[in-house]
């Protein structure tokens, strides 16, 4: 399998459960976090209650940035507003340049910015190809737990073992 689409930590947990002791103990200051489908379903606008709780936990720790492949602004803007934390959408994750360009602002070495996302293709990818940390968590169904059974990433780590 190839080291690009390896994530640094498969945690296999949806995002509300991640430890904030792990991540500070990991070194960890500053978080890019996924939107769809890692804080709330693409189906659904309500953020779940436990998610905002852990981001509010977050903010105490860390520097947060939302990144989003999703073209809609007014969706990720909503969201982020909401949670008051900045954003970019159409971010055009595998691609480096708006990743890039967010791991600039954030003004921290790279070791200690993590990108968290449900998506290997798009969120593991951009990470280590900006050599930043990567985490991937479950997928959130609409009613904000984690899906069973995620066709998308059992695909993707099919297609990964044959990545040479
Ligand atoms: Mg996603």
């Amino acid at each position: 399998m190839s080291t690009i689409v390896k994530a640094h930590w498969d945690s296999k947990l949806p995002i509300y459960e991640i430890s904030h002791l792990k991540l500070q103990n990991e070194g960890i200051k500053s978080l890019l976090i996924d939107v769809d489908g890692t804080l709330l379903s693409r189906q659904s606008n309500v953020i779940p209650k436990n998610v905002k709780n852990w981001i509010k936990e977050s903010k105490k720790m860390f520097s947060m940035y939302l990144i989003s492949n999703n073209p809609s602004d007014g969706r990720i803007r909503r969201i982020a507003n909401e949670l008051d934390i900045r954003y970019k959408s159409n971010a055009l994750k595998p691609r480096k340049k708006i990743t890039l360009e967010v791991i600039s602002e954030m003004n921290e070495d790279s070791q200690n910015i993590a990108i968290i996302g449900d998506r290997i293709f798009t969120d593991i990818v951009v990470g280590n190809r900006c050599n930043i940390q990567t985490i991937l968590v479950k997928r959130l169904s609409r009613k904000g737990l984690p899906i069973k059974l995620n066709l998308t990433l059992i695909l993707e780590k099919l297609i990964s073992i044959f990545l040479i």
